[in-house]
């Protein structure tokens, strides 16, 4: 079966950053979230996927076909949306809608009006007189008016206000009960994929640290307290990072089993949250 977003050894440069050989392979029915602190390269892939940037080598494949050579088709099914707002500022909704929706083919009025009620959008509202969480909420009203099979969102839930966010997060998991749909999100909240992804990719400085089933990711890694004296050379090399302190050590573990395994009650292993894990990850980087 062809997946509905394929990356393949993507490469970008810019003066300062570098997107590296990333790889994702996402099918459709599931929810993947794209994590990575700021500064990682979460909107350059989404660029990049969206061909709003020009990569430097590698391969986009959405629905099966190149992302550059069928980019309007690819664009019609794609509900897209930004990590800022690009709608006009003096144009009221109602007309943003207008400009907006000849580019689909199967755009969807009835749909549109329904989510602006929902999301309490007047449509007689200029763009400038809307909050950034609301100019989110129109974002996101047009990106689920078009029947899109795939929804690709960059940050859509910063700057939404709780109560907002888990609606978002609800109307994605209602979304996904269609087999045919799939859902790729960036952000840089973990607790947003707790309860949805299905599949997660972290990246980290430009490039892919893992791209996994959620449930395998946080059944492999483990968080484990002892001792320092079980800390050696050897036993180190079983963390993806360690902190210390008077009473001993926390890590990370890169496999629990092994860990346990290893060090058996010497150790004890809990299961790491998405944050732990990213959180370690990253500090790592830093250190080296
Ligand atoms: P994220 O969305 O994960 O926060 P970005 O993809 O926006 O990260 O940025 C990754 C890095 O690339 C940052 O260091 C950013 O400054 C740099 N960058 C992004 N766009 C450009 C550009 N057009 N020219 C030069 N550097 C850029
Ligand atoms: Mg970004």
């Amino acid at each position: 079966m062809e997946h509905i977003l394929e990356i393949n050894n993507l490469n970008k440069k810019f003066r300062e950053f570098e997107l590296k050989d990333l790889n994702i392979k996402m099918d459709k029915g599931y929810i993947m979230g794209f994590i990575g602190p700021n500064g990682a390269g979460k909107s350059t892939t989404i660029k990049l996927i969206m061909n709003l940037l020009k990569k430097d080598s590698g391969e986009i494949k959405v629905f099966g076909m190149d992302n550059i050579i069928h980019e309007k088709e690819i664009k019609n099914r794609i509900g897209f949306v930004m990590d800022e707002s690009h709608f006009y500022e003096e144009l009221t909704v109602t007309e943003t809608k207008r400009i907006i929706s000849p580019f689909y083919k199967d755009w969807d009025d009835k749909t549109f009006n329904k989510y602006l009620k929902g999301f309490g959008i007047s449509p007689a509202k200029r763009i400038k007189e809307l909050s950034k969480g609301m100019k989110m909420k129109l974002s996101l009203a047009i990106a689920l008016s078009h029947n899109a099979q795939l929804l690709i969102m960059d940050e859509p839930t910063s700057g939404l206000d709780p109560i907002v966010r888990s609606e978002l997060l609800e109307i994605l998991a209602d979304l996904i009960q269609d087999e045919n749909k799939g859902v790729f999100f960036s952000t840089h909240i973990t607790s947003d994929l707790d309860k949805i992804a299905d599949y997660i990719t972290f990246i980290n400085e430009g490039r892919i640290i893992f791209s996994a089933s959620k449930d395998d990711i946080l059944e492999k890694y483990g968080l484990v307290k002892g001792a320092k004296e079980i800390l050696d050379n050897e036993t180190k090399q079983l963390f993806v990072g360690i902190k210390e302190n008077k009473y001993g050590f926390e890590g990370l573990a890169k496999d629990k089993h092994e860990v346990k395994k290893i060090l058996g009650e010497k150790a004890v292993v809990e299961k790491p949250s998405l944050d732990d894990i990213m959180l370690y990850f990253t500090r790592r980087t830093l250190n080296v």
